[in-house]
């Protein structure tokens, strides 16, 4: 990546991070060595290369590290450094905003001992570190393989965090087995107490999953989302009301095998008018970052495509219209200064 591509200088926005994704490589292996759990779930890590722990072959094999990673995280100082090490990662990167999923219903799932208040506290307090230079948000996931009633349990102690800079809920997991219907309680009841919605939907299901996070669940952005190009009638649905779809690249490469390298579905939607945008997903499991996958738009993409990815992430966000200007005029200068430089 040459110092004078926008993906290089352009300020990045984080719509669609797992915190918890984001775990530096040494930082798991030393965390889970601390706490005796083994690199990989359920399998023996005798063959994983510790200097490479992220590395997988199947779509499985990288759930079992997302559950080892899980179970690294242990107790509320873990959740600190994965957010001071996060917060100096996306400062390195020119991250100006992010809105971060969390999975609590995962945290205490592994470790049932966690004082979830407690490390919520950790990672608020290591976020707002990043201030004045990023502001980041959570939007904790209620991870739909726990059911409806654990759904909603999560979302009556997440409203309760708001002053933990909670703005929202997020729908995550197994969107096949978990179908949206399960969880429009949890999401009404969300709604009446201000918290914003989104979902990941058309990922590993078909348009009619997208459709239902939409009119069941009113969720306000879609994780991932391109499986609406199967039917053009959610394509329409998801333009004309403007819902984004955060769009993830090399996660989706990487645990979608019938997907093309190129031209991924992201290029339809965006011609179809869609609000395309572009982020990591968890971005270290998948050995990658937010530069790296705005690089990769930029490539395939081209330069005008990744700075409207970047408005579109800007509008698309839940930040404040002062702050959505504040963040304008960054990438406006940014742009402007990239423009009048020299190519490389
Ligand atoms: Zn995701």
């Amino acid at each position: 990546m040459g110092a004078n591509t926008l993906a290089a200088r352009i300020p990045k926005i984080h719509l669609h991070c797992h915190l918890e994704g984001s775990l530096r490589a040494p930082t798991f292996v030393e965390l889970a060595g601390k706490h005796g759990v083994p690199l990989r779930y359920k399998s023996d890590d005798t063959a994983v290369d510790r200097d490479d722990p992220y590395r997988f072959e199947t779509f499985e094999e990288f759930l079992y590290i997302f559950a080892a990673v899980s179970r690294s995280l242990h107790d509320p100082q873990d959740y600190a450094r994965l957010a001071r090490e996060f917060v100096e990662d996306a400062l390195a990167q020119n991250v100006i905003y992010g809105e971060l999923f969390i999975s609590p219903s995962v945290w205490t799932f592994f470790n049932p001992q966690l004082d979830v208040r407690e490390t919520m506290e950790a990672i608020a307090g290591e976020l707002r570190n990043a201030r004045p230079q990023a502001d980041f948000k959570l939007l904790p996931d209620l991870t739909r393989n726990f059911g409806a009633l654990r759904a909603m349990e999560t979302v009556r102690a997440m409203a309760a965090m708001t002053d933990l800079d909670v703005i929202g809920i997020s729908l995550g997991g197994d969107e096949i087995r978990f179908p949206a219907g399960l969880f429009i309680d949890a999401f009404g009841y969300a709604r009446s107490e201000g918290l914003h919605c989104v979902a990941h939907a058309g990922e590993a299901a078909g348009a009619a999953s997208v459709r239902d996070a939409v009119e069941l669940l009113g969720a306000e952005r879609i994780g991932h989302g391109f499986r609406a190009l199967e039917d053009p009638s959610v394509v329409d649905l998801l333009a004309e009301r403007g819902i984004a779809v955060e769009i993830c690249p090399s996660s989706n490469r990487l645990t979608r095998s019938e997907l093309p390298d190129y031209p991924h579905p992201y290029i339809d939607m965006d011609r179809s008018g869609c609000v395309v945008t572009i982020d990591g997903d968890d971005p270290t499991i998948f050995r990658t970052s937010i530069a790296q996958e705005y690089a990769l738009v930029e490539e395939a993409a081209g330069a005008d495509a990744l700075e409207r990815f970047v408005r579109n992430a800007i509008g698309a966000s839940f930040a404040a219209a002062e702050a959505k200007r504040a963040m304008e005029a960054r990438l406006d200068a940014a742009v402007a200064e990239l423009r009048a430089a020299p190519r490389s």
